[in-house]
């Protein structure tokens, strides 16, 4: 079993059960308890699946949408910190098993920026975990620029998380089917990392460090399209926009556990930006890793991409 490193490892903390109960409705509520316990276990029982799943080490993140879906700016601030706070006494306890990604309150980019200031150089977290747009505002909205400036400035990741659209799309009316996981989070969320490509956000943060679940949400299936249609559309940026998703984005396996994916991801992006994660607790970890071990691979290759890209992205080394 070759040894991994987990990207989008979730977890909750005491005070944002409540933002977290709504993503659960439609669950069978024996899932849902489920689901929740193994939201707040730190011990044995998560220890016990990234054991039986060769991962070392989880970088953990809340289970959204968390503050993002608070109105009340101020106390989405102080439960962001609060979680954050929670997790790092979590961490101090199993430092060689887990990591952190912040949670933080965008309602305030300055406030998100200093809180992410805050827990990656006294909380030792690798960066932050985005679930999305914040009350309809995506990142690449302008009054969100000092956030972009402190993660360069501070060299840490920004992992984008999938969430609901404001608005479902018509598109989907009368099939409940293809909401979320299925394909509603994947448009939602290729879509918000392109608003940032096409946005201009990397020519003006050239350093931002993105990751994306799910093998990049589609993107790396897509990219001539979107050098084609930027041209014929007279796009102003400084570079093609496949140029930035193969240079500022890094994407994970988290819940495509796929082979013709996988190999389209590292053919578009390079094997250097195709990371490893089992999104503990709603994929099974023991999948993910069963995938990662069997599937056909050059070794070096294997091992990069269940480990070592990580190791190097996070500064781990
Ligand atoms: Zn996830």
């Amino acid at each position: 079993m070759v040894s991994k490193i987990a990207l989008e490892e979730h977890f909750l903390s005491p005070g944002l059960v409540e933002d977290w109960l709504p993503t659960v409705t439609g669950v069978p509520q024996a899932k849902a308890d489920q689901l929740l316990q193994q939201l707040m276990d730190f011990g044995d029982r998560r220890l016990e699946a990234m054991d039986k799943a060769g991962i070392e080490r989880a970088i953990l993140s809340i289970s959204g949408p968390g503050v993002q879906a608070e109105r009340d700016t101020a106390a989405a601030i102080r439960k962001a910190q609060a979680a954050n706070d929670f997790l790092a006494l979590e961490i101090r306890e199993r430092p060689d098993r887990y990591s952190g990604l912040a949670h933080l309150a965008l309602q305030d980019a300055n406030a998100a920026a200093d809180e992410l200031e805050r827990c990656v150089r006294d909380l030792k977290f690798h960066g932050a975990m985005i679930n999305g747009h914040t009350n309809g505002q995506y990142l690449d909205d302008r009054a969100l620029d000092p956030f972009w400036e402190r993660v360069e400035e501070l060299g840490a990741l920004v992992y984008l998380h999938p969430a609901d659209p404001v608005v479902p799309a018509p598109v989907l009316d009368g099939h409940r089917a293809l909401r979320r996981a299925t394909w509603e989070w994947g448009f939602e969320t290729g879509s918000h990392a392109l608003r940032l490509v096409f946005g201009g956000v990397f020519d003006r943060f050239p350093k931002a460090k993105l990751v994306l679940g799910h093998m990049g949400e589609t993107l790396p299936y897509l990219l001539w399209r979107f050098d084609s249609r930027a041209e014929l559309y007279g796009v102003k940026l400084a570079k093609p926009p496949s140029q930035y998703i193969k240079e500022n984005i890094w994407v994970t396996i988290s819940g495509m556990y796929s082979v013709d994916p996988l190999y389209c991801a590292i053919t578009a992006l390079g094997p250097e930006r195709v990371m490893f994660a089992a999104d503990y607790p709603f994929e099974s970890s023991e999948e993910a890793a069963a995938f990662m071990d069997s599937t056909p691979l050059d070794e070096e290759l294997r091992a990069d991409i269940a480990r070592n890209n990580a190791e190097k992205l996070l500064g781990l080394t």
